[in-house]
């Protein structure tokens, strides 16, 4: 139940989307135009315009225009223009990042729109034989004229998980051991301080393999009772987070000091809200918070 209120605060991508539909030729269409993987956002909103001259988007700056579906019963396109695009009206074209903070059901969709266009370039030649390929007619997938190799939308998984400690040498004012929950400095983070264990999950392993192994290479400690708590689209550039939560079953942490810099275990009062909602990262930290 726990994990369910937490999830209910999402919206869904599919509150007023439908992904497959067909094209229905609407007089009025939204358009996620991207440049340089920015989402062109007019007084901070999708434009819905008739095509795309209506906004002085000429038809040689168009490198990609790939029907999306249907955004609130209006066809969907999502649009890459081209690297050497001049952006003479000086429009806003929005990092995705910032997009959530201004409307999360538009980071949503733009979030999948750009992976379309991500998957259109990246799949211009067969990966096996090398042949030009073409789009399908049935669904959304490129297909190989020469040896039929077919290639989907590439989603990579990957784990999130808080580790939640009984500190039984650290007890609170009702003499009850203190949660604590494990977060480490990662290297490659610039600007977050501390943040939970996160990492790819291996092919052919499961999501609890995942999570044991993740946390026994970066912080050399052994867990237990994985739990599922939810899951979330980063298209940066393509993963699917996997929330979960794991109990500290036993040993002492041991970071590398190249990847990991230091590991420490965090009472709740000593971590900071995290600066957006936008990840999953922030409502595993919140479940924490509230709810042990
Ligand atoms: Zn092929």
């Amino acid at each position: 139940m726990r994990n369910e209120r937490n999830l209910k605060e999402s919206i869904s991508i599919y509150d007023n989307y439908e992904i497959d539909s067909p094209i229905k030729n609407t007089e009025d269409k939204y358009y996620f135009i991207f440049y340089e993987r920015k989402l062109l956002l007019i007084d901070n909103k999708i434009p819905l315009i008739k095509d795309l001259s209506e906004i002085n988007i000429p038809k040689e700056d168009i490198k990609n225009n790939i029907h999306l579906g249907e955004f609130y019963s209006k066809d969907a396109y999502t649009v890459e223009l081209a690297e050497d695009y001049e952006n003479k009206q000086d429009y806003d074209f929005i990092d995705l990042y910032e997009v959530f903070d201004i409307d999360e059901e538009t980071y949503l969709i733009a979030g999948r729109a750009i992976q379309i266009i991500d998957w259109e370039n990246n799949h211009q030649f067969c990966g096996r034989c090398g042949a030009k390929t073409v789009t399908s007619d049935i669904e959304r997938a490129k297909v190989c004229p020469e040896c039929g190799f077919t290639s989907f939308t590439r989603i990579c998984p990957a784990i999130i998980t808080t580790i939640i400690k009984k500190d039984t040498e650290d007890l609170d004012a009702e003499g009850k051991p203190t949660n604590k929950v494990l977060m480490a400095k990662h290297s490659y983070h610039q600007t977050i301080r501390y943040s939970l264990i996160a990492g790819f999950l291996e092919a052919g392993e499961s999501i609890e393999e995942a999570v044991k192994r993740e946390i026994k290479e970066e912080v050399g400690i052994e867990v237990e009772d994985i739990e599922y708590f939810g899951s979330q689209s980063w298209p940066f550039p393509n993963s699917l987070m996997i929330g979960c939560i794991c109990k500290y079953k036993s040993g002492e942490i041991n970071v590398d000091g190249n990847e990991i810099l230091d590991a420490k275990w965090f009472k709740k009062e000593e971590i900071e809200n995290p600066p957006s909602d936008i990840s999953i990262f922030s409502k595993l930290i919140k479940n924490f918070k509230e709810n042990y």
